[in-house]
């Protein structure tokens, strides 16, 4: 018989897998710090189990983690980009990024996305698979003990390979499990949501209750660039886009990040930078503008450094918090559109 995976079972059903025995609760909070916060890869190395229960455990469930295939590290910035093989030989990336005081890691929800945003490489691999929830933590739990003895502020995006509120279900599972004090303990405050604008994916995001940040990737002011930059997502006007990220940072108390993807020549004049700062003006929002990395075969060009200062200077009067975030790990393909994966063969 082939033993399950015990990582794929929710911490909800972790605890009823031991109490169903007739076992002790502290039994299944032991199990969860093992498997999360201490990531262990086998039941053998949970030392404070019995070992009959360890034994029988061990006839029904092994622990499978994610396999990094491959660990990129940025001559320029010392990014990490990540390349998990899943066990159906699909893969996906993930990036660490440094900072003095603090980590932020971007994790990917599918193999590929189904939106096909223009500037994307993800978009470009086409639709392959959402991620399961135990492969979304799966991308966390090899760097977990790297990241936490560092101690600094640990951020989670999920700005990686696909759109996250296409796979919503599994978004929230592995949310609750990063977020449980018995796993990796992290505030809603410490992760993001980043969506190309999937409206009916916002309004169910917020009533989750999780109080997860959210960011919606914006990248234009009229509906035509839109369309043109984002034409699957454009489907749903602007208006009501930014109705629901009001609404939603109304209901948690926390602005909305508008994430702003300058491109040369598309959505980088002086009438875009007055026309977002009008859109934006006196909502809960901050505008995080992110110059374009070039990305094979887009025919898209980015903007010079003067350009992003004047078009930040020009937003910035109308909005109150406006930052400009180059992109890390431009040489390791690791910038913000540049994820991008094939599957194994044989
Ligand atoms: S930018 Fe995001 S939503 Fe658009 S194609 Fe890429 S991964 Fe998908």
């Amino acid at each position: 018989m082939e033993k399950k995976d015990l990582r794929r079972l929710t911490l909800p059903e972790l605890r009823d897998l031991i109490t169903d025995r007739g076992l002790p609760e502290y039994r299944y909070r032991q199990i969860a710090r093992w498997l999360y916060d201490k990531g262990v890869e086998s039941l053998a190395r949970m030392t404070d189990l019995s070992l009959s229960l360890r034994e029988e455990l061990g006839s029904e469930f092994e622990i499978r983690g994610l396999t990094i295939e491959e660990e990129r590290i940025s001559r320029i910035d010392g990014t990490r980009k990540f390349l998990f093989r899943l066990s159906d030989g699909e893969a996906v990336e993930s990036v660490l990024m440094p900072a003095e005081r603090r980590m932020t890691l971007c994790l990917s929800t599918q193999v590929g996305c189904t939106l096909d945003c223009i500037f994307c490489q993800t978009g470009r691999m086409g639709f392959r698979r959402n991620l399961e929830p135990h492969e979304i933590v799966g991308q966390i739990l090899p760097l977990w003990t790297r990241i936490r003895d560092l101690r600094l502020r640990t951020n989670l995006v999920f700005m990686g390979m696909g759109e996250p509120l296409h796979n919503l279900p599994a978004l929230v599972t592995a949310c609750r499990t990063m977020m449980d004090p018995l796993a990796l303990n992290l505030s809603g405050n410490r992760i993001t949501v980043s969506t190309a604008g999937v409206l009916s994916g916002i309004r169910r995001l917020a009533d989750t209750g999780l109080g997860v940040r959210l960011a919606l990737s914006l990248n234009a002011t009229t509906e035509e660039v839109r369309a043109r930059l984002m034409p699957k997502a454009a489907r749903t006007p602007l208006r009501e886009l930014l109705a629901a990220a009001r609404g939603y940072a109304e209901r948690y108390g926390s602005r909305v990040t508008i994430e702003y993807v300058l491109l040369r020549r598309i959505n980088d004049t002086e009438e875009d930078a007055r026309r977002l700062g009008r859109m934006l003006r006196g909502g809960p929002f901050k505008i995080n503008i992110i110059p374009y990395n070039p990305g094979a075969g887009t025919g898209l060009d980015a903007p010079d450094r003067e350009r992003v200062d004047t078009f930040a200077r020009r937003v910035w009067p109308q909005a109150p918090v406006v930052t400009v975030r180059w992109s890390m790990g431009p040489d390791i393909s690791a910038a913000c559109g540049q994820l991008h994966t094939t599957r194994a063969t044989g």
